[in-house]
């Protein structure tokens, strides 16, 4: 993963992701952007906050909006997927939330992957259920799925660039091309792939959300969710579909979002921003955007090691006799290898998995894991991915302990699958670690 990322018009990405969103002269002229701990902001006189609150000027207000400091977290992640705007809120599941809010209200309808992270799960089969907003979950893989499932209630199609635990690769061009010929947008979770390996803009996307808790900050510190508008999207070609963006908004007389808004980029960012963060909260604090900036600011070079040493453990499991299978999509041997030839081609994905041997008697197989992954030193047990350690999680007791069978077998997972999450630490020591605790459990 030595080339170059993809550049924006202006920028490229190394540099995009130290300088995006922050001119140092503001104020004292701090070379880093301040973090911005103040809960509200003083206005210059009663016309201009009337023009603030009336969308028709840009300004700090409160803090469950906006802060300085988010705002050039938001300009950096947009500035690195190639989008247009961007919000940021205080965790990946909100980001999440929010987007699918704005797009499909009660009485609509979402197609979305049903290797999806967990979270993302119960959000959408459990709570937007309970808001009347129906989901059909699809294999990822299936074109004629997707295509099957759609509605004229459907508003949004939804997925992962890279699935966890089992790192398939998703089509992501293909299903733009569906989601489009329905005249809706295709979201894409790209925490996993983070821009630094795919940007799904350039497949098609219309809309990008991140768990930034994970590979943006990088360091396991700070939680945190972005919403990028990729700014491909148009939602003035069938107004009568996007009432809240095409008809005067609820919240501010005299406005209609998509006419002030739409060609700077900004109206889904602004209904994202002024409706769904004003009234549920889930406002990111400076000191996360903060964080998340410091993580942002090494993020090619921290990917790249990432991809190198999971490739490098993804081998070294592929040959041990205690593994079954390894479901890294750099590997030949991995179903999803074509689609990570097209959309990978600076390196895989550092979240995998892999299956230890199985003898079928599911006590003697549990109780394997289980001296496997206590055995283990360098690489620590936590429910996290996308951090510097390196972390392992065992999905069938943990994130999906509450599937089904046949749930578990459409994800691809069995009693002695092993998620790891590899980190930055001395690729060897790593591989060392692993193969002492297969040893162990022999
Ligand atoms: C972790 C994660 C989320 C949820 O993000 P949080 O920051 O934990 O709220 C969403 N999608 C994916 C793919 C994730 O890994």
């Amino acid at each position: 993963m030595t080339d170059e990322l993809a550049g924006t018009p202006r920028q490229r990405a190394a540099t995009s992701q130290v300088h995006a969103g922050y001119s140092p002269g503001v104020v004292q002229n701090t070379a880093v952007p301040p973090i911005y701990q103040t809960t509200a902001y003083r206005f210059d006189s009663l016309a201009d906050a009337r023009d603030i609150f009336a969308l028709r000027k840009a300004g700090n207000l409160y803090s469950r909006s906006a802060s300085p400091t988010q705002l050039v977290l938001e300009e950096r992640v947009a500035a690195l997927e190639g989008g247009r705007t961007a919000a940021a809120v205080a965790s990946g599941q909100a980001a999440v939330a929010v987007t699918l809010l704005a797009l499909a209200r009660q009485g609509e309808h979402i197609v979305a992957a049903r290797q999806l992270y967990g979270g993302t799960v119960d959000l959408l089969q459990d709570t937007f259920a309970d808001w009347g907003i129906e989901v059909t979950f699809v294999d990822q893989d299936d074109l004629e799925a997707w295509r099957n499932a759609i509605r004229p209630q459907t508003r949004v199609l939804f997925a992962e660039s890279i699935t966890n635990p089992i790192a398939q690769v998703l089509d992501i061009r293909a299903v733009a091309d569906i989601a489009h010929a329905a005249g809706v947008p295709l979201v894409i979770d790209n925490t996993v792939a983070t821009p630094a390996l795919i940007r799904p803009v350039e497949h098609g996307a219309d809309f990008v959300v991140h768990s930034a808790t994970k590979f943006l900050g990088g360091h396991g510190t700070s939680m945190g969710g972005v919403v990028v508008d990729l700014g491909t999207f148009d939602f003035g070609a069938d107004p009568d579909r996007w009432p809240q963006l095409t008809r005067p908004y609820s919240r501010v007389a005299d406005v209609v979002l998509w006419d002030r808004f739409g060609a700077q980029g900004q109206a889904f960012i602004a209904l994202i921003k002024s409706k769904y963060v004003h009234d549920l909260g889930p406002s990111l604090s400076p000191f996360n955007a903060f964080q998340l900036l410091q993580g942002i600011e090494t993020l090619d070079l921290r990917i790249a090691r990432h991809s190198a040493s999971a490739l490098a453990v993804a081998r070294a499991l592929e040959g041990h006799p205690r593994v079954n299978r390894v479901h890294h999509p750099a590997l030949t041997a991995s179903p999803w290898n074509p689609l990570a030839e097209r959309y990978l081609p600076r390196g895989g994905p550092s979240v995998f998995a892999f299956d230890l041997d199985a003898t079928g008697d599911a006590e003697a197989d549990w109780a394997s894991v289980e001296t496997f992954i206590d055995a283990l030193e360098v690489v620590g047990l936590v429910a996290n991915i996308g951090d510097a350690r390196s972390l392992v999680a065992h999905p069938a007791s943990m994130t999906h302990s509450h599937l089904s069978d046949e749930q578990f077998a459409a994800a691809h997972i069995t009693p002695t699958t092993v998620r790891l999450s590899i980190g930055l630490e001395d690729p060897d020591d790593i591989i060392a670690d692993l193969r002492a605790a297969l040893e162990r459990s022999a």
